[in-house]
């Protein structure tokens, strides 16, 4: 793996003690730790020092979860008081037909093979339209790698949803999609990333960030954009005024530096651009991929990752909990770990499903709010720019997104769904021709 990055301060070790920065529970929080082997790190977290590469080392090998998960609650509490965010969000894969063939992949399918699928414009916006519910204020689109959809497609698919759902916030297209839109396309990056957010595109996901390290990709996917590349798409994004999310996969072949790294690159960009509006902890999910020999990640690793992502990243306002990932029950612990944000109700989830996972492929509104209670926090029901989503006793959306919102978005749409799913519309053309 490359180094870490260095311009953080010295590992908490090897200095005489701080004095707590007079915040709220910084003297509670030290005398909690005191007789803990991460009292150097926690004086840090007391005073409102960045964290050290040494200091994440020493977070992700020790034994005192209790002690790493109070110093991480301290920062979240900091931030974000008592409040447990989550959004109304749809996820919409177009496209499940990958050339990537990544071996952490259980859910896309290589061109030719059984179970792949693509819904040409129309049916994506009627799928989209499909199961709509409790006035969904963000779609999320990811899919895979088509090797021949047309560079067309792409905005034209953010131009119909938009027209469809003026008032939802269009996620779509994680940096890895970005990349290969422009490759395809034959296109400046940035001339992409411009057409994108002209037809709709209003942030970006943070998928395929995975770890960063060439040693681990090269075993989980070794045929996917590197990590610099990965970076760079997110570097460009930023500055171009779209703000992206970023996530980190852990509980494959990854070591605790490796982690460490990839969370402290993250930093690194994040002090340049801010463009980051969240981190999201994905475990990996073994079943069904070729990687499926490997044990799936512990719940020990789950709460770690969730907590040492809260404290060394000190610039990135948000720490995700993906229930769909980790179960509710530990994501509602993970609200007490350092997580702030149980991320969405998710309608149709299906890519972490297809590598076993065993929640709902989706939850109601007030079931989410009744799992951030039940976790002793405030729900706080956001918008992709984590402002209060304002609804009207029946729960219609009256304000999101900086705006209010657009009524035909939050009505359930008529006429029957079309088809979407294998050997519908697009690919059936794509491959008589
Ligand atoms: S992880 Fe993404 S890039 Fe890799 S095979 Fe799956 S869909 Fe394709």
């Amino acid at each position: 793996m490359s180094g870490p990055p260095t311009r953080d301060a010295a590992p908490g070790g090897g200095r005489g003690p701080r004095p707590p920065s007079g915040r709220p529970g910084a003297e509670r929080l030290l005398r909690h730790l005191r007789r803990s082997p991460l009292l150097p790190v926690a004086e840090k977290v007391a005073a409102g020092e960045r964290l050290s590469c040494e200091d994440g080392l020493a977070l992700f090998a020790t034994t005192d979860l209790t002690g790493l998960g109070r110093m991480a609650n301290f920062v979240r509490e900091a931030r974000h008081g008592n409040r447990g965010y989550y959004n109304v969000n749809r996820y919409l894969n177009p496209t499940n037909l990958c050339w990537v063939d990544c071996g952490l992949c259980a859910w896309a399918r290589l061109p030719g093979v059984p179970g792949g699928y693509t819904m040409a414009v129309e049916e994506a916006v009627a799928e989209a339209s499909a199961g709509w519910h409790d006035g969904i204020t963000e779609i999320h689109v990811v899919g895979g790698l088509h090797p021949t959809l047309p560079y067309d497609y792409y905005p034209g698919l953010l131009r119909a949803l938009k027209a469809r759902f003026p008032g939802v916030h269009l996620k779509a297209w994680t940096m890895v999609e970005l990349d290969w839109i422009a490759r395809i396309g034959k296109r400046d990056l940035v001339e992409v990333i411009r057409d994108l957010k002209a037809a709709g595109m209003d942030s970006c996901p943070g998928g395929g960030a995975e770890i960063f390290a060439k040693r681990v990709r090269d075993v989980i996917c070794a045929n996917k954009i590197s990590g610099e590349r990965w970076l760079e798409v997110a570097r460009l994004c930023h500055l171009e005024g779209v703000p992206t999310n970023v996530t980190m996969l852990y509980g494959s072949v990854e070591d605790d530096a490796e982690r460490v790294d990839h969370l402290l690159r993250i930093r690194e960009l994040q002090d340049e651009t801010g463009g980051f509006l969240g981190l999201i902890p994905l475990a990996f999910h073994p079943e069904g991929t070729q990687l499926a020999h490997l044990p799936p990640s512990t719940g020990l690793l789950d709460l770690k990752a969730v907590a040492v992502s809260r404290l060394l990243l000190d610039n990135v306002d948000h720490v995700k909990a993906y229930w769909v990932q980790i179960g509710e029950k530990l994501a509602q612990a993970a609200l007490h770990f350092g997580a702030d944000d149980l991320v969405g109700t998710v309608t149709e989830e299906t890519i972490t499903h297809a590598a076993g996972a065993t929640t709902e492929a989706g939850i109601s509104r007030a079931g989410m709010e009744a799992l951030i209670r039940g976790a002793g926090r405030e729900p706080f029901e956001r918008d992709a720019f984590y402002e209060r989503v304002v609804r009207d006793g029946s729960g219609r959306v009256l304000r999101a997104n900086r705006h209010d919102f657009v009524p035909a978005g939050t009505a359930p749409p008529g006429g029957a769904a079309l088809p979407s799913h294998p050997g519908s519309g697009l690919d059936t053309a794509l491959a008589s021709s």
